[in-house]
């Protein structure tokens, strides 16, 4: 009948699985989901999804979804009202910021969530409590790539569109297994290479699907991109390849940067990376040929105690072949969550204001400093790692984690969850009683995408709106509600009635986001940074100058970082990273039952050689053991792994969770976990 139709509704939204940022609209019926349709106009993908995006949204509805507030008492929780819960934390931190003042108390947002929340989440630490104790999950990831391409070219993000990745005539992958961590975006490289001739080289430990498909595979060991990328960047410049022209009228350092490539040579390279000389040329001499390259990489090379300046080296190889500012070339560091991005626009980072605008910048402080009348802390604050450290030694006496799985994604969780143990107060907010929850003092609940409007930024910069599906489920809340009032209860009179007012406020601070508003972005519209004034966007970057005073880009030499060592008796290199089914820890897609029907549980991967080596076969139940603790999973016998190197799934919270093995080594500029750099021993539990 006709009221029944009336029923059904129609809302535009954005994926929140992988920054790819697909966008559909969703057909619903009042709480059911009818069915996800992508659309024509969605910038991103267009007409696709992958199995996540189409499938992934039960967790929406699911019976655990968070609806009231929990109060601990003693060791376990209470419900509570609103009330109550947001009387207590704004009591404790009031409380701990009095006596032991604001740089003891810690913040981390979420980069599932939208940029208006991570802004709030930011300016309630800076403005209200007073510190640049706050930082997000890129930190997990992606930091070392803003890293590599700040010290290079200047902007922290991709230097083109997704689309424009199917215009390259080179594509290399270096550390990603893209066709299941950004699938549509791996469908756009795969329909290039299929229907226009475009060239695939992947650089990778394990022999992963585009693996399969490329023109060429090198499997360097594990932590030695840096030697293969600039030992082919020194037999591109020795060849008289370089691009002579790009490198004298664009880029600065380039005697310097020549002269730190010496150590690079082949002979050394196939040393140390395993990879063969004639490997190396076929790679080189690849990129020399085509007509543009693009450089895709990911977790595998940031997640290093070397990850920023590996990062640096893939950026350092594209400037000497001028492969920046033009159509289908270009860095391309590919974001796992859907608003890395944008988390990290928005600030919330220890050493960022809003746009990258450092926070020993005076001017831009001051900039901040009369639109909320406070005085700012010119020193960065703790980032997410140093939180857990300074913790550990009293120096940190408050968190508050939204939508962060910190207890299973930081690495060594066995040392995280000690030091939540320690905390004198901790707040979670998050929408499941996650692990991490269950460690908090107040668990407040929050809602999903599709119970919220704002914007998410993908990893193509671009910035896109979603909107409201569902009411928030029960007394769920939306987070940047929550957020404004626990500031309000603090006293900070904020007044924001609708997110797109946040934006107003983002854009009015933040040069890269001064011409974002939520009429430009009404409907499947959308704004890929930076954004001018009167709302000229930019898709490619970098096509006249580089945002540096003289507008010339810089190579920067790096050298390498052997990996960590872990002694002889952990033998088997552990890798990590994703399944095509699953988002992280599985909190979400293990609720929904297409997902978990189809893949239940994690495996760990095994060589044949390694598995006739320890007679393991499909189904043996093993025990990985490291320094720092253990997993227990069984295994696959595939070739896709190679020797002593096996592939645990991250996807796992329960007794294969990788960050059971993983160490607190990180990356040496960022802090990012080195959790690629993980050793093991192995031994059988049990034949299936
Ligand atoms: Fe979502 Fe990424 Fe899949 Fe697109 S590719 S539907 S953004 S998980």
């Amino acid at each position: 009948s006709a009221m029944r139709d009336e029923r059904i509704k129609k809302t535009k939204t954005v994926c929140t699985f992988c920054g790819v940022g697909c966008s559909f609209d969703v057909w619903t019926k009042d709480r059911k989901i009818l069915k996800v349709e992508p659309q024509v106009e969605a910038p991103a993908n267009g007409i696709s999804t992958c199995v996540k995006g189409k499938f992934g949204w039960d967790f929406v509805n699911s019976e655990e979804r968070l609806t009231k507030p929990l109060i601990r008492e003693g060791d376990s929780f209470r419900e509570a009202s609103w009330d109550e819960a947001l009387t207590l934390v704004a009591k404790k931190f009031t409380e701990i910021k009095n006596t032991y003042g604001p740089e003891t108390m810690g913040f981390i947002t979420s980069s599932k969530c939208t940029n208006e929340e991570s802004f709030l989440m930011q300016k309630l630490a800076r403005q209200v409590i007073g510190t640049n104790n706050v930082d997000n999950c890129s930190r997990y990831c992606q930091t070392p790539a803003t890293v590599g391409l700040f010290r290079t070219v200047g902007y922290g993000g991709d230097a083109g569109s997704i689309k424009d990745i199917g215009s390259a005539g080179l594509v290399l992958i270096v550390g990603s297994n893209t066709s299941e961590a950004h699938p549509v975006l791996a469908t756009r490289v795969k329909r290039a290479q299929k229907l226009k001739g475009q060239k695939l080289i992947v650089a990778d430990l394990r022999k992963d699907e585009m693996a399969e498909r490329a023109d060429l595979f090198i499997r360097p060991k594990a932590g030695s991109d840096l030697v293969w990328l600039s030992a082919i960047t020194k037999y591109i410049i020795d060849m008289g390849w370089a691009d002579e022209e790009f490198l004298a009228s664009r880029v600065n350092n380039v005697p310097e940067y020549i002269e730190s490539l010496k150590p690079f040579t082949l002979g050394y390279a196939e040393e140390a990376t395993g990879i063969p000389k004639e490997s190396l040329i076929e790679v080189a001499t690849m990129i020399a040929e085509a007509k543009s390259t693009c450089v895709l990489w990911a977790m595998g090379v940031t997640q290093h105690i070397g990850g920023s300046d590996t990062s640096t080296a893939i950026s350092n190889l594209l400037l000497v072949t001028g492969n920046y500012g033009k159509p289908g070339a270009g860095a391309y560091p590919l974001r796992g969550h859907n608003n890395v991005q944008g988390a990290s626009d928005m600030g919330s980072a220890p050493n960022y204001l809003t746009g990258y605008q450092h926070v020993e910048d005076e001017e831009a402080r001051r900039k901040f400093e009369r639109a909320w009348g406070v005085n700012l802390k010119p020193e960065p604050g703790y980032n997410n790692h140093d939180m857990i450290e300074a913790i550990h030694h009293k120096q940190l006496r408050s968190l508050y984690i939204k939508g962060e799985e910190m207890g299973l994604v930081d690495s060594n969780i066995n040392h995280v969850h000690a030091a939540f143990e320690e905390l004198d107060f901790f707040v979670v907010q998050d929408i499941f009683f996650t692990r991490t929850a269950q460690f908090a003092d107040v668990v407040l609940p929050a809602c999903p995408s599709f119970e919220k409007e704002g914007t998410f930024t993908n990893t193509e910069r671009r910035i896109q709106r979603l909107y409201q599906v569902f009411e928030p489920l029960g007394e769920s809340k939306p987070d940047w509600v929550i957020i404004q009032e626990i500031a309000n209860r603090l006293g900070a009179g904020w007044n924001y009635s609708h997110p797109s007012e946040i934006m107003e406020e983002i854009a009015n601070l933040t040069p890269i986001y001064s011409g974002v508003t939520y009429e430009r972005l009404e409907g499947f519209k959308s704004l890929q940074w930076p954004v001018a004034p009167d709302g000229t966007d930019m898709p490619l970057l970098y096509k006249e100058k580089f945002p540096f005073p003289d507008g010339k880009a810089r190579l920067h030499p790096v050298t390498w970082s052997v990996p960590t060592e872990f002694g002889e008796e952990y033998d088997i290199q552990v890798n990590n990273g994703r399944l095509l089914e699953h988002f992280h820890e599985g909190n979400l897609t293990y609720k929904s039952k297409g997902i978990s029907s189809k893949t239940p549980s994690v495996f760990l991967e095994v060589s044949p050689e390694l598995a006739k080596e320890r007679g393991i076969m499909d189904g043996t139940l093993v025990r990985l053991t490291s320094p720092y603790g253990n997993v227990k999973v069984r295994c696959v016998v595939t070739d896709r792994v190679k020797g002593k190197e096996v592939y645990l799934p991250m996807n796992d919270s329960g007794d294969a969770a990788i960050n059971l093995l993983t160490s607190s080594y990180a990356d040496k500029d960022t802090d990012t976990p080195a959790y690629k750099e993980t050793k093991a021993k192995l031994e059988i539990l049990q034949y299936e």
